[in-house]
């Protein structure tokens, strides 16, 4: 007869945070059952380019991912040039940013698919497809998750990685206002984290064939590195992917006086290629060429999560776009979620975590987690509001900037640059130092419930 395992494990979603967390779990322990439940039908991607940063690189590394990804990425210089673009403007370079380490940039279904070939094996590992979880009800010492069908699962713990619509971020922020005692102000202010709130902004999606763009523009610089175009409130990414074979594209439009206001509409359409070369009219030609060469365009309102007072509810976590939705001017979310995945994964595949402390040893994670992903949020919108003039320190003219002062731009750029420093300025193993030592002082004083705000 097969032994009950140490900890049974639901992960709810199975995306890019909630299958890192499966092979982190397969790769340090094996004492686990983890059972994940998907909404789709398989494990899938959008088609769109993601950039992976050095901190999350570094886990990629740790976890053997490393070598796959870089034959499916794009070989790219590590520099970006930022241009100032929109209309009025010479197309002045203001900024190249030299990555210390280098950036690598993939396909989103590619990242996916190296995780589903390192997933744990079927004894520890079970995949559940076509299953969207709508609550969960928490009992003192296990979780049950309700579906749609109608159907429920059970589990020693749930990790909800369902994305920026969150149906565990949902309950556990309802429930969270429910017991709260205090006034209606307050579990009103819990209530406000069940739904995203909109950034504002729009982010166009299309992924360009390099040979199209090529054939039209022989020799266009996008074929080849990232490239930023910034004007007022818009500007553009792209880079090169898959082995450099397509160019992802992301043109930003932030709306007029829209920040704080709910948003209604869908979050994805299906646009015309003329209505996004309209929204850049007058840009300079090199992007406007850029942006003839896209199809299948789509536009997305794009939401964030900001400052969740807590990612940790008993024996229920949130983790990746659940916990901390970002815009993705950082290129920030999806490594965010692998980092999330790293600690918690560690933490729980340590003998230490048993079901008798899950809640405490889920607040390790929440109080090395939170702070830092939570920040992110926030340096990525400032950063958004930068690239664009909108924002600026006290120290800048950013009206001046926006006229096209190259003096004012100079300045501006250092502080863009500052704002990417954070991707370099220190690895996920000293949060894991932290966490480990944490985890420690739990098993030497049994019961000890670690909280930190
Ligand atoms: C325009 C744009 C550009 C971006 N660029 C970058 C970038 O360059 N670099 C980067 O690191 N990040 C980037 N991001 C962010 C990144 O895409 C996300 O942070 C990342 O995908 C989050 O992963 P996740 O696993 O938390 O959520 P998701 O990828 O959303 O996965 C959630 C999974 O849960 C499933 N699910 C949802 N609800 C339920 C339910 N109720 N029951 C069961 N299953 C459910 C979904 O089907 C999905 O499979 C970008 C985002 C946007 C919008």
């Amino acid at each position: 007869m097969r032994s009950r395992p140490r900890l049974r494990i639901a992960i709810c979603g199975g995306g890019i945070g909630g299958l890192s967390l499966a092979v982190v779990l397969g790769k340090y322990c094996s004492d686990v059952e983890i059972d994940v439940y998907e909404v789709k039908p398989q494990f899938t991607e959008i088609g769109a380019g993601v950039s992976v940063w050095n901190r999350t690189w570094a886990i990629m590394q740790t976890l053997g991912l490393d070598e796959k990804l870089v034959k499916m990425a794009a070989q790219v210089p590590s520099k970006e040039l930022s241009e100032k673009s929109d209309p009025g403007s010479e197309g002045f370079e203001f900024i190249q940013l030299v990555v210390p380490y280098s950036f690598v940039n993939l396909h989103r279904a590619d990242v996916l698919k190296v995780l589903v070939e390192a997933l744990p094996p079927p004894s520890m590992f079970h995949a559940h497809f076509n299953k969207r979880m709508v609550s969960y009800t928490a009992k003192s010492d296990s979780v049950l998750l309700h579906f749609a069908d109608g159907t429920s699962g059970e589990a020693d713990m749930l990790v909800g990685a369902d994305g920026i619509k969150s149906a565990t971020r949902a309950t556990m922020y309802s429930a969270l206002a429910d017991k709260v005692q205090a006034g209606e102000d307050e579990k009103n202010k819990l209530r406000g984290f069940v739904n995203a709130s909109w950034a504002g902004l729009y982010a166009y999606r299309a992924l360009i064939p390099t040979e199209k763009l090529l054939a039209a523009v022989p020799g266009h610089q996008a074929a080849t590195r990232m490239m930023f175009w910034c004007g007022k409130s818009k500007h553009v990414v792209s880079y090169p992917i898959s082995q450099g074979r397509l160019v992802n594209i992301v043109p930003f439009v932030t709306a007029a006086d829209a920040e704080g206001k709910p948003y209604d509409g869908p979050t994805v359409v299906d646009v015309s290629k003329q209505k996004l070369i309209d929204e850049y009219r007058g840009w300079e030609p090199e992007l406007l060429q850029l942006l003839e060469s896209a199809d299948n365009v789509t536009k997305w309102a794009v939401s964030h999560v900001r400052d969740l007072p807590t990612y940790v509810d008993g024996l229920v976590t949130i983790l990746g776009d659940a916990a901390h939705a970002t815009t993705p001017h950082l290129g920030a979310g999806g490594g965010q979620a692998v980092e999330d995945a790293y600690i918690l994964g560690k933490l729980l595949a340590s003998p230490i975590a048993t079901t008798s402390n899950l809640p405490s040893v889920l607040r390790i994670y929440d109080a090395v987690r939170r702070p830092y992903a939570n920040h992110i949020v926030e340096r990525s919108y400032t950063l958004g509001r930068l690239v664009e003039f909108i924002w600026a320190p006290d120290c800048i003219d950013v009206a001046r900037a926006r006229n096209g002062s190259k003096e004012e731009l100079q300045i501006i750029g250092r502080e863009i640059r500052k704002k990417w420093d954070i991707h370099w300025a220190s690895v996920p193993d000293d949060d894991w130092k932290e966490a480990e030592r944490m985890l420690r002082e739990l098993s030497e004083v049994p019961g000890q419930v670690i909280a930190r705000m």
